[in-house]
């Protein structure tokens, strides 16, 4: 339950003076939300320092300047020419220019002979300085309605800066006083100010003090570092306190299925298993997370818990983001769990009538021990008493309804997320503190490198070549393509490439993209899969997980386009048999520096770890759809990319204080809980288990 005292954060901005049906869409927009807390979290980017008084002959060109003059001259908008007012003071002659202003607002506001102030950015004009459309006039005497230093926010059209001011004085009236929730030592260290100055300090300010919007800042990012670190130690002390059943690990079924291996399981693989056996091995509910880069043999690791839960009598449920990759991760399971006569049974939305009912029976009556599917998994009619182990595929492509539903499937089982979105550690933390995770940062003996190059786009006809020329040694190309059709992509469509490649390669090219029909999908990857295709073109559609060993060439169109982290995982689709593997990074020309810089980084670097750092130092602050493309959740006001220090902070903060007070019921506690509350729905929509006091 929210304490009352925050539900005028929680109250509609439709409420405020002025935000009526029209205006109230176009602002709910522009701040991601309906809320007086999404408009007050709606920061300023920058500040503008209005007190740069200025005589007219000192004004610079492109900065913002605040001159005092007399009007001089008036001309009236004509010919598609704007209106014209020229100030004049002691030095010199400058021009405001108004295009469709009303014409007795005009000469309202500027009477010859008056002196007025103006303050804008200085432009010039047919040589001579002029000041198009200023943010202020306020005549001579005016100067107390002038704000001296002026917050810019990110806009949009049809809303402009004042407007938002209004709005946003208005939310800040309503935003009640909080006790603080932040220890006082840290906060005198630092320097921070209470909630509510930090905010007036950002919006309202009334100095032009850039490090202390800096230092304000940081206290509302400290703010939402310690509310998700808060909601994620609740969550994990609420799992200790649950029971789950203890399965013990079997020794003998995991010595036969690694000595039946083809290869050998690396260091990596073999720690994280052991990890999970330890947390499957306690009477309490695993929340493990098992990170690591595109091929590094995650689904042995899952084979693995999946044999002990076997061994000791439960059934483990493997869910995959799509039905292509059920059924393969179907089979690798199921190969890895032969030695130990354990079966493997895909269920899918596809299966349906006798042949579901068959699976499900057998999946009872214990002959199948591990469900491979995709969210077929968790309907109604699936029933799954002795489900003991949840194990999640690719989680950057499930929500956290997802994961929850599938849980609700058994009693309390153990859960294991795999994640090959390779962050920082801190970042990891940041993001997953609520779970476990172990890292595979190594990987496996034989693969061999993949070669990156970048292409222009001019050389085409010899990649179509080496790619024909590939095909007919026996070896498979991934040919990727920014769009499915031409009007999103011209040559580099999807439709065309194939038809293209088609006339080039002497073997069949198949098609796949997001607008098939997914059994056309899964027939086109299946006969690449099989060999019976040479080349397979497709959108980013093919992204996640496929595993094709015989492929050795991936060739990306428009490469500029893509991110990095995606790129990379499109290229780790190859390289994962034994012959040597190349990736074409393909790009249009002329490729700016920062492209280039991309480009570059994929082309020294196979490690998806080091990859995934350059890309969020290249990306910088701010790109929360970068963030969102990783599957990374985004924030008000922290940026994980940067806040580490904050974040690390908080979290030896959250774990003190649930340590004193576990049930947040001391002051402090009170506090923090409002804290946590702020920031909740967040980070609720982020977190497998939700928090309820
Ligand atoms: P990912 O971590 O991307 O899910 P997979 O589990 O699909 O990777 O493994 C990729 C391929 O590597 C599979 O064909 C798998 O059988 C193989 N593999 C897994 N572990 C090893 C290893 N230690 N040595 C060699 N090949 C391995
Ligand atoms: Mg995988």
């Amino acid at each position: 339950m929210r304490d009352p005292i925050l539900y005028p954060f929680y109250a509609d901005i439709g409420s405020l003076p002025g935000v009526g049906p029209k205006v109230k869409p176009v602002l709910a927009r522009l701040i991601g939300g309906e809320t007086l807390l999404d408009l007050i979290f709606h920061l300023p980017v920058s500040w503008i320092d209005r007190r740069n008084r200025a005589t007219i002959d000192s004004v610079q060109i492109g900065e913002v300047a605040t001159v005092t003059g007399v009007v001089d001259k008036l001309d009236h908008a004509r010919n598609k020419l704007p209106a014209r007012v020229r100030l004049r003071d002691d030095t010199g002659f400058i021009t405001l220019s108004y295009f469709h202003a009303n014409k007795q607002w005009l000469e309202r506001t500027f009477k010859i002979g008056e002196s007025v102030i103006a303050s804008g950015t200085v432009g010039e004009y047919q040589g001579a300085r002029q000041m198009a459309h200023p943010d202020h006039v306020v005549p001579a005497d005016g100067d107390a309605d002038l704000p001296e230093v002026e917050p810019v926010y990110p806009m949009t059209a049809n809303l402009t800066a004042k407007a938002l001011r209004k709005f946003m004085a208005a939310a800040l009236e309503k935003v009640p006083d909080l006790d603080e929730w932040i220890d006082p030592h840290l906060l005198a260290r630092n320097h921070w100010p209470t909630f509510n100055q930090a905010l007036l300090r950002l919006h309202q300010p009334k100095v032009y003090d850039p490090d202390g919007f800096h230092i304000a800042r940081q206290r509302l990012a400290y703010d939402e570092a310690l509310a998700r670190e808060m909601a994620m130690g609740q969550a994990r002390l609420a799992r200790e306190r649950r029971h789950a059943p203890a399965i013990p690990r079997a020794l003998g079924a995991e010595r036969s299925i690694v000595e039946a291996l083809p290869f050998k399981p690396t260091r990596a693989q073999l720690d994280a298993y052991s990890d999970v056996a330890i947390d499957m091995g306690r009477p309490i509910p695993m929340r493990r997370m098992i990170q690591g880069d595109v091929g590094s043999g995650k689904t042995l690791v899952a084979a693995l818990a999946a044999a002990q839960v076997g061994a000791g009598g439960g059934i483990t449920a493997f869910m995959s983001p799509t039905e292509v990759l059920a059924r393969q991760q179907a089979e690798a399971v199921g190969r890895f769990l032969k030695p130990v006569g354990m079966r493997v049974a895909a269920l899918t939305g596809r299966d349906k009538g006798a042949t579901r009912e068959k699976i499900l029976d057998d999946v009872r009556a214990g002959k199948i021990q591990v469900l491979s599917g995709t969210q077929a998994l968790y309907q109604s009619d699936v029933d799954l008493p002795d489900l003991a182990l949840v194990v999640i595929d690719e989680q950057h492509r499930f929500g956290v309804t997802d994961r929850l539903k599938l849980t609700a499937k058994g009693q309390s089982p153990h859960m294991l997320v795999m994640s090959a979105t390779p962050i920082p550690r801190t970042m990891a933390l940041a993001v997953h503190g609520d779970l476990d995770i172990s890292m595979i940062r190594e990987k496996p003996a034989n693969r061999q490198e993949v070669t990156t190059a970048a292409v222009p786009d001019t050389r085409i006809d010899e990649v179509i070549a080496a790619v024909s020329r590939a095909v007919d040694r026996g070896e498979r190309a991934f040919w990727i393509c920014p769009a499915v059709d031409s009007e999103d992509a011209g040559d580099a469509s999807a439709i065309q490439r194939r038809d293209v490649l088609s006339s080039h390669v002497r073997a069949p090219v198949e098609l796949v993209h997001a607008r098939m029909p997914p059994p056309d999908r899964d027939t086109a990857l299946e006969r690449f899969r099989a060999g019976e295709a040479g080349v397979l073109v497709a959108t980013t559609v093919i992204e996640v997980g496929i595993d094709v060993p015989e492929a050795t060439i991936m060739v990306i169109e428009h490469a500029e386009k893509f991110g990095l982290a995606q790129l990379h995982q499109l290229r780790g689709r190859v390289g994962r048999g034994d012959k040597a593997s190349s990736c074409l990074l393909l790009y249009q020309t002329p490729l700016t520096e920062g492209g280039k810089e991309r480009l570059d980084i994929l082309r020294k670097s196979t490690d998806g770890f080091e990859i995934a750092e350059a890309d969020f130092r290249l990306r910088g602050p701010g790109d929360l759809l970068g963030l969102r493309q990783s599957g990374l959740p985004t924030f008000r006001v922290l940026d994980i990319t940067q806040d580490t220090p904050l974040i690390e902070t908080a979290r030896t903060d959250a774990k003190s204080i649930l340590m004193a007070d576990p049930q947040l019921e001391g002051a402090r506690g009170q506090a923090v809980r409002k804290a946590r509350d702020l920031f909740a729905p967040r980070i609720a929509s982020t977190l497998p288990e939700t928090v309820e006091d």
